[in-house]
């Protein structure tokens, strides 16, 4: 279920605090660290899952409960004129912890570079 060696998995475990904005018996979500806006959430699976690449057909439900949660609390975080959801995926995309997650950017422009 959860992985030795993951941040996310730790964030889950409780064992590196954080800062949750949701929690479910699936999925977390979180304040990232670094935020590249004004509003940067974090949303990830409870079960560690390495990236999007890893998915399949068994985590639709999984994938869209998240996708779900975007609007809902890119809205409670103050984010009212729009948002921005990535998932980096991989080395190529950019994506640096190896537990699948969402990132909910959004606020007043201009923000960080992504
Ligand atoms: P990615 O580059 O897509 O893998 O994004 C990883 C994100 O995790 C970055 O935006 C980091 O700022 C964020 N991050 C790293 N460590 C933490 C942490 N302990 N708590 C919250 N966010 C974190
Ligand atoms: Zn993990």
């Amino acid at each position: 279920m959860q992985k030795e060696d993951c941040l996310f998995c730790k964030i889950v475990k409780g064992e590196i605090p954080s800062k949750k904005v949701y929690e479910d018996e699936d999925v977390l979500a979180f304040k990232d660290i670094e935020p590249a806006a004004p509003v940067h959430l974090l949303i990830i699976p409870k079960q560690h899952f390495d990236s999007l690449e890893t998915m399949g057909k068994t985590e639709e439900a999984l994938l869209g409960k998240m996708l779900l949660l975007a609007p809902k609390l890119a809205k409670e975080a103050g984010a009212t004129n729009g948002f921005r959801v990535v998932i980096n995926t991989g080395h190529d995309g950019g994506q640096v912890v190896k537990h699948l997650h969402v990132h909910v950017l959004g606020g007043p422009r201009p923000w960080k570079k992504l």
